[in-house]
C-alpha cells in the first residue's frame, strides 16, 4: 500500500513557504502550510504529519520552541530552516531532536531530495497483511481483493470512496482534512475541489452507514475534516 505523505510546512516568509509548498506538491505530497508558530503546534497535533519542515526564525514563538513542543507530543520528525550558518550552532547545541537541517539559501532541488531522504528514513511501513477489520468486523476493507463488506455485505464503491475509506482507515480516529483527503485519494483519478469531498463522503455514507444522517463510520469533525469512528480490529 503507498501512501501520500503530508508535510507541514511553518515558515513566515509568504514567497519562501509557497515556493516550498509548490516543491512539494509537485512530488505528489500533501502540504498544510502555516507562518505561526503556535499555529504549528496546534495543527501538528491536528493532523499528525508525516514531516514537518521547520524555519527557526518565527515571530511568534521562537522554532526551537516549536520543535521542542511538536517533539514532547510526537516522533514527527523535523527539517529544520535556518537562515544563517551561525544558527546551525544553535539546533546542534540544543539537541531539539530536528532530523535534519538546511541552511539558507537552499536549491529546490536539495531541498526535495532531504525531504525524501528523511521520509524514506523515517517513514512508518503499513503492514498490508490481509484485510483491515474495523468495528468488530462492521467494516472490512480487503485490497488485495479490492472489496469492502460492511456488516457482512459487499458494497460497490465508486473509485473516490474506495479511496476515501482506505485513506480514513490507515490511521482510525485520526482526523483528514479535506484538502488532505483530495491529496491521498488523487491516485484514485479524484478530480475537484475541497468541498466536492463532502458529497463523495455523503454517498459513501449512504452506502455503509446504517443511518446515514448520524453516521458512525464516516464521522464529522467540524472545522477540520473528517475520521474513521471505528475501532480497528486487533
Ligand atoms: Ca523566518
Amino acid at each position: 500500500m503507498t501512501l501520500v505523505a503530508t508535510v507541514l510546512v511553518v515558515e513566515d516568509e509568504a514567497k519562501l513557504r509557497q515556493l516550498l509548498r509548490d516543491m512539494l506538491e509537485r512530488e505528489g505530497l500533501a502540504v498544510v502550510t502555516t507562518g505561526s508558530g503556535a499555529e504549528a503546534i496546534d495543527v501538528a497535533s491536528r493532523i499528525a504529519p508525516d514531516l514537518v519542515v521547520l524555519d527557526l526564525g518565527l515571530p511568534d514563538i521562537a522554532g526551537e520552541d516549536v520543535a521542542r513542543e511538536i517533539r514532547r507530543r510526537t516522533e514527527t520528525p523535523i527539517l529544520m530552516l535556518t537562515a544563517k550558518v551561525a544558527e546551525e550552532d544553535r539546533i546542534r547545541g540544543l539537541e531539539l531532536g530536528a532530523d535534519d537541517y538546511m541552511t539558507k539559501p537552499f536549491s529546490p532541488r536539495e531541498f526535495v531530495l532531504r525531504v525524501q531522504a528523511v521520509l524514506r528514513r523515517t517513514r512508518v511501513q503499513v503492514s498490508d497483511d490481509g484485510p483491515m477489520s474495523f468495528g468488530h468486523h462492521e467494516v472490512v476493507i480487503d485490497e488485495d481483493r479490492h472489496e469492502v463488506r460492511v456488516r457482512g455485505e459487499t458494497v460497490e464503491l465508486t473509485p473516490t470512496e474506495w479511496g476515501l475509506l482506505v485513506a480514513l482507515g490507515t490511521t482510525p480516529g485520526r482526523v483528514y482534512s479535506r484538502y488532505e483527503l483530495i491529496n491521498r485519494v488523487r491516485g484514485y483519478e479524484f478530480e475537484g475541489y475541497e468541498r466536492t469531498i463532502d458529497s463523495h463522503v455523503k454517498n459513501l455514507r449512504h452506502k455503509i452507514e446504517r443511518e446515514p444522517g448520524d453516521p458512525v463510520i464516516v464521522e464529522t469533525v467540524l472545522g477540520v475534516g473528517y475520521r474513521l469512528g471505528l475501532a480497528r480490529d486487533a
